[in-house]
């Protein structure tokens, strides 16, 4: 049994995480962690989550909550995950990075903490987005030249960023099948007379509106001829379950850094 501790308990990936682990074959709730100060402190963990009470009471003492685990979830904010990377690292438990938006810095934190624990570190834990990185890399060297490439990803009106970090790996993986540099090929906006396309360039495409998941789409464009390779996400528990899947994939492994690719089996 693989003991798992959540922090960010009370959190929208927190809580589905604590409910998909609960339910997970060979997998247990260990402990939940929320920020101190948190108004769900001492709340039961699989109350909030809404999967019934596990007996796990929501603490801020991220110590308390691994005493009995083996691995730590961690979905909240960059500057709380290195903290808790760090103290997992003091600890010797292994930890899945979930959270995104750590700069250059924070990332080469987390790979010293990499050093003396295993870490699962990826911006998108889907284990459908990451056999699609997959299938990129190799269409691409497959078709190689003659083929256009255009990514156009849709997302819900609230989003902020755009393109989405999907879409923009999905270029990266693409540019460096093709031996290009993304950041020269990226092409994030046409208009007016912007001349012809250019054979190396990949346009990055972005829809907004309602309440889509998330949709990337990479279109490989041919003379006579159309691949188009579709992500659609339905809700985002497909997350959820690829970190649930990399803490059990965790249990034994040398310390390290690995990535969703490692987990599904897929370098
Ligand atoms: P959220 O704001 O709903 O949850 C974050 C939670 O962390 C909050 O409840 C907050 O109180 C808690 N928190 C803050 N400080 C804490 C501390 N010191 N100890 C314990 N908990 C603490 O956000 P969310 O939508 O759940 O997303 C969290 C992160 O996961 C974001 O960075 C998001 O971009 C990322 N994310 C990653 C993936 C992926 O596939 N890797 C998917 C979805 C979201």
């Amino acid at each position: 049994m693989i003991k798992v501790a959540v922090t960010g308990a009370a959190g929208r990936m927190g809580g589905r995480i604590i409910t998909l682990v609960s339910e997970a074959e060979g997998l247990e709730v260990a402990g939940a962690v929320e920020m101190t100060g948190h108004a769900r402190l001492g709340d039961d963990a699989g109350y909030l989550a809404g999967c019934g009470n596990l007996g796990i009471k929501i603490t801020d003492s991220l110590e308390q909550a691994l005493v009995g685990a083996d691995v730590l979830i961690d979905f909240t904010w960059p500057e709380v995950t290195l903290a808790n990377a760090a103290t997992c690292a003091r600890l010797g438990k292994a930890v899945v990075v979930g959270t995104t938006g750590l700069n250059l810095e924070q990332r080469e934190a987390l790979s010293r903490v990499a050093e003396s624990v295993p870490v699962v570190f990826a911006p998108n834990m889907s284990v459908g987005v990451n056999v699609c990185f997959k299938l990129l890399k190799d269409m691409a060297r497959t078709l190689g030249e003659g083929f256009d490439v255009e990514i156009v990803e849709l997302h819900h009106n609230k989003k902020k960023d755009s393109p989405s970090g999907t879409a923009v790996r999905m270029g990266e993986i693409v540019a460096e099948a093709l031996e290009r540099d993304y950041n020269q090929v990226a092409n994030y906006h046409r208009e007016g007379m912007c001349g012809e396309r250019t054979r190396e360039e990949i346009g990055m495409q972005t829809v907004r509106g309602g309440d889509i998941v998330g949709e990337h789409t990479v279109y490989f464009i041919g003379m006579g001829e159309r691949i188009e390779l579709t992500h659609r996400a339905m809700s985002r528990d497909m997350f959820a379950r690829g970190a649930v899947r990399a803490a059990g994939w965790l249990g034994g492994k040398q310390a390290g850094l690995y990535d969703m690719q490692d987990v599904l089996g897929l370098k």
